[in-house]
């Protein structure tokens, strides 16, 4: 369904903030210190709205009405085929609150407004319809006992699930969480991002209005260091999924191993190589990069932010991405016309920028962008970098923002070796026709998900997480909803027992 016309785009520009206060218990309510922090529009710089600053004391209320829901309330205890009844009416609700929803993400992410409205908003809603429908599907086994004895699993919520996320994606983070978790019968505490918080509490809201019983769902605004802190270290939290950067990842797997040892699930950076052979069709394989690197302004976990061309084609392949490079529109993420709205906050785009200087100043040759984009907010051009070295920081760091490194390969062996030098194992891109690389290529990576002559292609039933450095445990498919259960084993003898 498509926008129509400035009417629309003007009135949603400044969509009216309707949630600002955590939400525990089913109830809006200050933080305990009554302190407050400043969301910002990323397009001006300006603050949109101030919002409840949570610490450790609300993470605790907060937990103790999970855990009351937890332990004695309907949630766990009423069939899957109840739970789904509710997502479903959550994902109507979404559904029908999308463009609201949308211009939330927008305003204080800099996403695209349509991108919200047509992808990220009913996927969102599609992720609660896709657990809903395995909700009423969740059973253990019986087991062939190699003695006499009658046994069978049980699966069972994991109990209390923290959920420590990030702003690139507030949205889908946010449901790709919750999603599975409410689904296998959990509560949970959702913290989302200090710069991002404003669609998380609106989906607290449908939540309660879909019939989600109080305290299963839990939303928590604040910061890493004082609420997130508090999530990965809380002794009655029995489980932490976290996405965001490898170095908050450690820290949180630390926090978990120091308190009560709860279960860990990391979804953590990369720096993913799209690598391109000589028989690719140049012009498709030049915007599948540009949109590898440009997609979120680059602001994506899975960017292809090292791009191998194979020599044969390396010349014609770098005019024509540069080409389209400088023809990338940027803009106000509401026009529809944009291609890329302004990075997330003042602190993402000087840490860009940094990196820019970095590169040039490690003797790479930049090819196009390098700058800050517009008169206001935090844009940056598409930046593409050459006669880039492994060994340089540009190559070997997550940068997070539309900055690529074009580098040339002579075999498929040296590209699959290179590809394979990072820490990190998140995503990586094959572009060729011929089937025998295309799959020897694709298992010699090390990576979670691998997409050839595509790139970004995600499905809710496609399996998503790291190898390496990247992180573990996966979102996303039936391993994301299995991640919130765990095994029980039930045990009796079918024969009195001798002893
Ligand atoms: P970025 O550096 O890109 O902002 P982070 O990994 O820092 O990404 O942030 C992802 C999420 O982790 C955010 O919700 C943030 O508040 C949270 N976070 C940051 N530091 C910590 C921490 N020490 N403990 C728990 N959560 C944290």
């Amino acid at each position: 369904q498509q926008s129509n016309g400035n009417g629309e785009m003007n009135q949603l520009k400044i969509p009216e903030i309707k949630f600002t206060k955590l939400f525990i218990n089913g109830e809006f309510v200050d933080s305990i210190k009554g302190r407050n922090f400043e969301t910002v529009d990323p397009r001006t710089g300006e603050v949109i709205a101030t919002v409840a600053e949570g610490d450790k004391e609300d993470v605790d209320v907060a937990v103790k009405a999970a855990r009351t829901a937890f332990d004695q309330g309907p949630w766990p205890r009423m069939s899957g085929f109840q739970r789904a009844r509710i997502m479903e009416k959550f994902a109507d609700l979404i559904e029908q609150n999308n463009n609201e929803l949308a211009a939330l993400d927008c305003i204080d992410a800099g996403k695209l407004f349509m991108m919200g409205k047509l992808v990220d908003i009913p996927a969102g809603a599609a992720s609660l319809r896709y657990y809903a429908g395995a909700a009423d599907k969740i059973h253990g086994e019986v087991l062939k006992s190699t003695r006499s004895l009658h046994a069978y699993t049980l699966k069972e919520p994991i109990g209390v699930a923290g959920h420590i996320i990030p702003w690139n994606f507030p949205t889908s983070m946010f449901l790709m969480k919750v999603a599975p978790a409410l689904a296998a019968g959990c509560t949970m505490i959702v913290k989302p991002a200090e710069q991002t918080p404003l669609s998380a509490l609106f989906y607290a809201h449908l939540a309660k209005q879909a019939g989600v019983p109080d305290g299963v769902l839990n939303v928590v605004t604040g910061f890493g260091h004082t609420a997130g802190a508090a999530i990965s270290s809380h002794m009655d939290i029995d489980m932490v999924c976290f996405t965001g950067s490898t170095e908050v990842g450690r820290l949180i797997m630390q926090a978990a191993a120091t308190s009560n040892l709860k279960q860990v699930s990391l979804e953590l950076g990369g720096k993913s190589p799209l690598i391109i052979f000589d028989d690719a069709d140049l012009d498709k394989a030049a915007g599948l990069a540009l949109q590898g690197i440009v997609h979120n302004k680059g602001e994506v976990c899975v960017s292809s932010s090292r791009v191998y061309v194979q020599e044969g084609i390396y010349d014609e392949f770098e005019k024509k991405l540069v080409e389209k490079a400088k023809a990338w529109k940027l803009g106000d993420p509401f026009d529809p016309n944009t291609r890329q709205g302004p990075q997330v906050d003042k602190r993402q785009f000087e840490r860009i920028l940094s990196y820019i200087d970095i590169g040039m100043k490690e003797g790479a040759t930049l090819l196009t962008g390098g700058k800050p984009w517009g008169s206001k907010g935090y844009y940056v051009e598409p930046t593409v970098f050459a006669d880039v070295k492994e060994d340089m920081q540009i190559v070997r760091e997550e940068i997070f923002g539309p900055v690529m490194s074009l580098m040339k390969f002579k075999t498929i062996e040296e590209a699959i070796e290179r590809a394979n030098n990072s820490k990190y194992g998140l995503a990586a891109g094959i572009v060729t026709k011929d089937l025998n690389v295309a799959n020897r290529v694709s298992r010699s990576i090390r990576a979670g998900i691998i997409w050839i002559n595509c790139y970004f292609e995600f499905d809710l039933d496609f399996p998503y997480g790291g190898y390496k450095m990247s992180g573990f445990g996966r979102d996303l498919g039936l391993n994301a909803l299995h991640k919130y259960l765990q095994v029980k084993t039930v045990a009796t003898p079918l024969y009195d027992s001798p002893w």
